[in-house]
C-alpha cells in the first residue's frame, strides 16, 4: 500500500493513484490480502503452500507467472477455500473495497461466482448478500477515511458447470440490492455463450445488463458468440479481438511507436468492425493478458500486446487489473506500465477512465454524477 508510486520518465509529475479510476474487470477471489488468506485459512483448517504473507504473496505471483494452466487454477482454490461462509465473505468483500479506494479507485464493478461459494453451506441468496454486507461495510469505512467510492456486484456463472439460468435468475433478484450486470467466466474454449441461450435470453427479456469473457482463450469466433448468443454489452478481455484486424506497416514504422505515429495502414474485419462501430468496451487487462497467453499471437510482451493499436483505431478500450493477487497488480500500475510503454498522458489516462465511466452498468443520471466527479478529478490533478 505504501510503496512509491513509479514515475513514468514522460512526466514526473503525474500520480496516477491519485486520480479516480474506474475498475470494471476485477475478480473477488482474486484480490484478497494474503494475511487474510492466512488467517482464515488457518482458522479453516485449509493447507496453503507457505504461511508467510510476503512468501504467500510471492507464491501467486509465480503461479500465475508459470505458464501452467494447473498452477495457475490452484490458486483460486486457496482465495475460494476461505470464501465459503458468511462472515468470511463479507470481510474478503470489504477489504477488496478498501484496497481499492486506497488505489484510487472511485468506483469498482467487482465480480464472483456465487455458485463457487455454497460449499460451507450457504444458499447462492445468502453468499450475494453475503458479499454485499462486506461491500456496504468497506464503502462505510472509505467514507469514513474522507474518500468516495461506489461498487456493484457482477454475477458470474462458471462456464463449464451447468447453473446458467439458475444464476442469472439470482442476479435479477438482487439487482435492487447491488447486482449491477452478469457474467460468464471460466474455461472459454469449448464451453461458448450459445450453452446459456436460455439464461441470455432471460436477462435480455429483463433488461438486465451482460457482459461475457471472450477473446482470452478463444479468438474471434468467441468474440462473435458472446455478442451473438449473449448479447453481451461489454465483453471480458475482447482483447483477441485484434485478430480480426490487419495491419500494413511501412518498413520503419511501428506499432509501440507511442500516440502521434501511424500504425500504417489498417483494415479492420466485420467482427471488429462490429464491435468497434457499435462502441462496445472492451474490458482490457494488460498484465493478465500478458500471463494468460491471451496475446501471444501479436509477440506476448507488454510492447507487442494490441491495446494501443485498439485505442488508436477508436475502440472502446478499458484499462482494468482481472486478479489483483494473482498478477501483483493495483490499476495504478496497469496505467503506469502503458504509461511506460506507450508514453501515455493525463489525457490518455482520462480517456480510457472516461470510457470505463460510459461503460459503467449504471443509470445515465449516475454515469453523468460519475463523469463529473472523475473530470473534477482529473483538473485538480492539472492543477
Ligand atoms: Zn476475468
Amino acid at each position: 500500500m505504501t510503496e512509491p508510486i513509479l514515475l513514468p520518465a514522460s512526466d514526473p509529475h503525474l500520480d496516477i493513484r491519485s486520480l479516480p479510476k474506474v475498475s470494471l474487470h476485477d475478480h473477488l477471489d482474486g484480490g484478497l490480502r494474503p494475511a487474510t488468506i492466512i488467517e482464515l485459512a488457518g482458522a479453516a483448517g485449509h493447507e496453503l503452500p507457505s504461511t508467510d504473507p510476503v512468501a504467500l504473496g510471492v507464491w501467486f505471483r509465480e503461479a500465475a507467472d508459470s505458464g501452467s494452466l494447473p498452477r495457475y487454477l490452484e490458486t483460486f482454490d486457496h482465495t475460494i477455500a476461505v470464501m465459503q461462509t458468511r462472515e468470511n465473505l463479507s470481510r474478503v468483500a470489504r477489504e477488496f473495497v478498501e484496497d481499492l479506494a486506497e488505489d484510487g479507485v472511485v468506483y469498482a464493478e467487482i465480480r464472483w461466482a456465487p455458485e463457487q461459494h455454497v460449499r460451507g453451506g450457504l444458499t447462492l441468496d445468502e453468499a450475494v448478500d453475503a458479499v454485499q454486507e462486506g461491500l456496504n461495510e468497506g464503502v462505510d469505512a472509505v467514507e469514513a477515511g474522507g474518500r468516495l467510492i461506489q461498487v456493484g456486484q457482477l454475477i458470474t456463472a462458471m462456464r463449464h458447470a451447468d447453473r446458467g439460468m439458475e444464476i442469472a435468475e439470482l442476479a435479477v433478484r438482487h439487482r435492487n440490492s447491488g447486482a449491477v450486470g452478469f457474467d460468464i467466466a471460466g474455461a472459454e474454449d469449448g464451453f461458448p455463450p450459445s450453452r446459456f441461450a436460455e439464461a441470455f435470453t432471460y436477462l435480455a427479456e429483463n433488461q438486465f445488463p451482460v457482459t461475457v469473457h471472450a477473446g482470452e482463450a478463444a479468438g474471434v469466433a468467441s468474440i462473435r458468440d458472446a455478442l451473438v448468443h449473449g448479447r453481451a454489452l461489454r465483453l471480458g478481455h475482447g482483447v483477441r479481438i485484434a485478430e480480426d484486424i490487419d495491419v500494413e506497416f511501412d518498413a520503419d514504422d511501428s506499432v509501440d511507436a507511442g500516440n502521434d505515429t501511424a500504425v500504417g495502414m489498417v483494415s479492420i474485419g466485420q467482427v471488429a468492425g462490429w464491435v468497434r462501430d457499435r462502441g462496445i468496451p472492451l474490458e482490457i487487462c494488460p498484465s493478465s493478458n500478458l500471463q494468460t497467453g491471451a496475446v501471444d499471437s501479436f509477440g506476448g510482451d507488454i510492447e507487442s500486446h494490441p491495446i494501443d493499436l485498439l485505442y488508436q483505431t477508436g475502440f472502446q478500450v478499458t484499462v482494468n487489473t482481472d486478479n489483483r493477487l494473482m498478477s501483483g497488480v493495483t490499476l495504478t500500475g496497469e496505467f503506469e506500465l502503458l504509461v511506460q510503454t506507450f508514453d501515455y498522458d493525463l489525457d490518455d489516462i482520462l480517456e480510457l477512465t472516461m470510457n470505463a465511466v460510459d461503460a459503467a452498468f449504471l443509470p445515465l443520471e449516475e454515469r453523468d454524477a460519475l463523469a463529473a466527479y472523475v473530470t473534477e478529478g482529473f483538473n485538480q490533478a492539472r492543477g
